[in-house]
């Protein structure tokens, strides 16, 4: 069932979103060669706490960090490792937390020091996709008018949306329906209508668009090996213009 949020609901959501967006700000300045990702990890756990926040993914269904992170190939869901990072490798991270009975939920994909040419512009257009699809996020349009736009972005660039994973709702809990899928045809699925509060993530690859899942249960990686990006940001439909949710507007203190 899909909710529509009171304004009550939406002032909670953007409080925990502009947390998660706070904490990702920090996470980015701090992406160099040489860092890993569990000391990121544990920084955004540390971060989150100062916010008197919890971490949303630590726990979820067994996931056992405070972000996921995932390297070059790996699609969403990575764990954080001692592995130091490499010049010209990406990393997308993905973060969520739980405030005063609400969810936030954004990602980044961020390039670790030099990248090539070819790897920032799968940065770049994954990005894209993510804004055009938010663009979609209007009071009237159809659920899958975003996953319409996102796809074609995409794939006008010669690159593939995973079709595993998918967007959804957010408030109360961390996924809620809709899913939104990040491919199909326009004008299909529900009427996006004020009040209701959408997490969209598109996740790009560079070659194909199957994924495979590790040994560990949860590290989505391509089956070709290719580069993947994902972008994320939750967003409030509206009488007008989408708001998204999870970007720094100072609404939180530190
Ligand atoms: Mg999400």
């Amino acid at each position: 069932m899909v909710t529509l949020k009171s304004h009550r609901e939406i002032e909670k959501l953007r409080v925990s979103n502009s947390i998660v967006a706070e904490i990702l700000a920090v996470l980015k300045e701090e992406i160099r060669p040489g860092i890993n990702t569990l000391k990121l990890d544990r920084r955004a756990e540390n971060l989150t706490k100062g916010f008197k926040a919890k971490p949303a993914f630590k726990g979820y269904r067994g996931f056992p960090y405070t972000i996921c992170a995932s390297v070059n190939n790996q699609v969403v869901h990575g764990f954080p490792t001692s592995a130091p990072l490499k010049e010209g490798d990406i990393l997308s991270i993905d973060f969520g937390v739980f405030f005063d009975g609400y969810y936030g939920d954004a990602a980044i994909t961020v390039p670790v020091g030099k990248v090539s040419e070819e790897v920032s512009h799968l940065l770049r257009v994954t990005e894209e996709s993510l804004y055009l699809g938010i663009k979609q996020a209007r009071y009237g349009n159809r659920l899958s008018d975003i996953s319409h736009a996102i796809q074609s972005h995409v794939e006008a660039n010669a690159y593939s949306v995973v079709r595993k994973f998918v967007g959804h709702g957010i408030g109360k809990d961390l996924h809620e329906d809709p899913q939104i899928p990040n491919y199909g045809k326009p004008g299909f699925g529900i009427r996006l209508q004020p009040g209701m509060v959408l997490a969209i993530e598109p996740m790009v690859n560079m070659g194909g668009y199957d994924v495979e899942t590790l040994e560990d249960g949860w590290t989505a990686v391509t089956k070709d090996g290719s580069l993947s990006a994902h972008f994320e940001h939750s967003v409030v439909i509206t009488e007008t213009e989408p708001e998204i949710l999870s970007k720094r507007d100072g609404s939180v203190k530190w």
